[in-house]
């Protein structure tokens, strides 16, 4: 092997392992067909950590064909579904027991606090495999009543070669999310982590091997979207794709797999409202609006970026609301323990989360906390670090109100009737998670069925749970992950008719 393919670093906090740089295919690392690679950078201080090569479309083609051969290898097509259970239950203790490191992979390559990769993201991640890893043995089909002559039943298949496509904001757990209900159901995958943020996803590859997957069962590969991701939308082979991202790329993807008909899974953009009633605990309200825009560096699908709040408690709900993003938005080094934001995960986010601060003092809203300047940190020039941004006096007709932004940026608006306010939270091109805070039973329900969204979360916000279906509606995404609803992505039914009469 080429020594440049596992690479000994030593990462900010101290903590020493091997970094693969290559691409995971067949379970052995091999360079790209070109030499090319991709710089991952360290967020917080804008220095390379490491080139990891980057797939070309040639070397995408080679995943695939090792997915498609495994697909069909005894080795994997004929594992009892237990035994298949069983390497996902051994990959999960593997993503246990190395958790410290890949919690730091994570937060050096990501920027995200290490207190959140190790609590957090790890956790999620182990968890997910293991209750896909339950399943494996419990998806079968059915025996279904039609005439006495006739015996008919469903048996469940693996869709195919899997084309998973991972974002940046959580590299290890949306792989996980996608790799769970995969490998549950008997599929192969081929997986391209975001350009940005693909260390732990290669560190992670080690783990599959050592679990005891067969040969190409899953294959990652590092790559450009326009190169890599593009490729495996379009191949032949590859039977599904599974993609989180950005909506304008999800309609890219669609059409590049509209060739060859793909199944599809899409997780995309949203501008997830927070309602807060009159009858609401303020508090609780304030806490759980603060952590659904704020964690994450504001990097979530579902962040509850559209604060809807009734007059009655408006003042209140803002004087609240600020002093939690004062005195718990404390933005610095992600390996600091007493960091509640680390920097955005690039450059480009960064600039985007200040070039919408311009917008929404153009457009005429308030800003009401963060600044237009980028944030120094520790006294030190460099790391994507921005102040989170809150905005009063926000209508549905500016941007702020519409785009989803992705970073530290709340807007807040006043409403006076639930009818109202269902318009305002409905008035969206998206339809992720929604949040309602009310102490009313009848009214919390009643308007959960009233938003157009994926999820409701009823006094709470983004409390995502690997147990229960996850996804939008509208512009938000197509299909379900995580939850049981999640392995329908991944397997086909078969109808088989017995005819148990002799004659026609
Ligand atoms: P993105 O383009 O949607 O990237 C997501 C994934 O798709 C990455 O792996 C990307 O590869 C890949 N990709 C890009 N173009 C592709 C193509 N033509 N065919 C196949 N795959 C392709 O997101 P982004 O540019 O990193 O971020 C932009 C915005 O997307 C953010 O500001 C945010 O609004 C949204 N976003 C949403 C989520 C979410 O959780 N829903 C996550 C991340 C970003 P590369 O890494 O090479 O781009
Ligand atoms: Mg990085």
């Amino acid at each position: 092997m080429p020594s440049d393919l596992i690479v000994r670093l030593t990462a900010p906090n101290g903590r020493q392992y091997d970094q693969p740089t290559g691409l995971f295919i067949n379970n052995e690392w091999v360079a790209s067909s070109d030499g090319g690679k991709i710089t991952s950078i360290n967020p917080s201080n804008e220095q390379d950590i490491i080139a990891v090569h980057a797939a070309t479309t040639q070397d995408v083609d080679l995943a695939v064909r090792a997915a498609h051969q495994a697909l069909r290898h005894p080795s994997w097509a004929s594992l009892a579904a237990s035994d298949r259970g069983k390497l996902l239950y051994r990959l999960a203790q593997l993503v246990d027991d190395h958790r410290e490191t890949l919690a730091t992979i994570e937060t050096w390559d990501n920027g995200k606090p290490y207190s959140a990769s190790l609590g957090e993201d790890m956790v999620e991640v182990s968890e997910t495999l293991r209750y896909y890893a339950g399943f494996a043995d419990k998806n079968f089909g059915q025996v279904i009543e039609t005439t006495a002559d006739k015996f008919a039943y469903t048996v469940r298949e693996p869709v195919g070669v899997c084309g998973q496509i991972i974002p940046w904001n959580y590299p290890l757990a949306m792989a996980a999310w996608k790799l769970g209900p995969a490998l549950a159901c008997g599929n192969t995958v081929v997986l391209k982590p975001a350009e940005q943020t693909p260390l732990s996803i290669l560190f992670f590859a080690n783990l599959v091997a050592e679990a005891g997957f067969p040969a190409g069962v899953v294959n990652i590969v590092n790559g450009l979207g326009s190169v890599a991701g593009a490729a495996l939308a379009e191949h032949p082979l590859v039977a599904k794709i599974a993609f989180t991202g950005s909506t304008a790329t999800a309609r890219a993807i669609m059409r590049s797999a509209s060739g060859t008909l793909k199944n599809m899974t899409l997780e995309t953009g949203g501008k997830s409202p927070l309602v807060v009633f009159d009858d609401a605990d303020v508090e609780l309200a304030a806490e759980w609006a603060h952590a659904g825009i704020m964690s994450n560096q504001g990097q979530i699908c579902t962040a509850t970026s559209r604060v809807l709040v009734q007059r009655g408690v408006y003042d209140a709900f803002l004087e609240a609301f600020k002093a939690r993003v004062r005195d718990i938005s404390r933005v610095g080094d992600p390996f600091d323990e007493a960091t509640f934001q680390g920097p955005q995960v690039t450059r480009a986010q960064m600039e985007r989360v200040l070039a919408y601060v311009d917008v929404g003092v153009k457009e005429g809203a308030t800003l009401e906390m963060g600044g237009r300047e980028r944030l120094v940190v520790g006294g030190q020039q460099k790391g994507f670090y921005v102040q989170p941004a809150v905005f009063t006096n926000v209508t549905p007709q500016m941007r702020v109100f519409q785009e989803e932004v992705f970073g530290p940026f709340v807007v807040l608006a006043a409403f006076e009737s639930e009818d109202e306010v269902v318009a305002l939270a409905n008035d969206s091109q998206y339809g992720l998670g929604s949040a309602v805070f009310t102490r009313d039973l009848t009214r919390a329900h009643r308007v959960a069925r009233r938003i157009e969204a994926g999820m409701v979360w009823i006094n709470s916000s983004n409390d995502s749970d690997w147990r229960v279906p996850f996804g939008g509606v509208k512009q938000s995404g197509i299909g379900r992950e995580l939850g049981e609803a999640g392995l329908a992505a991944y397997s086909t039914i078969k109808a088989i008719h017995v005819n148990m009469r002799s004659k026609l």
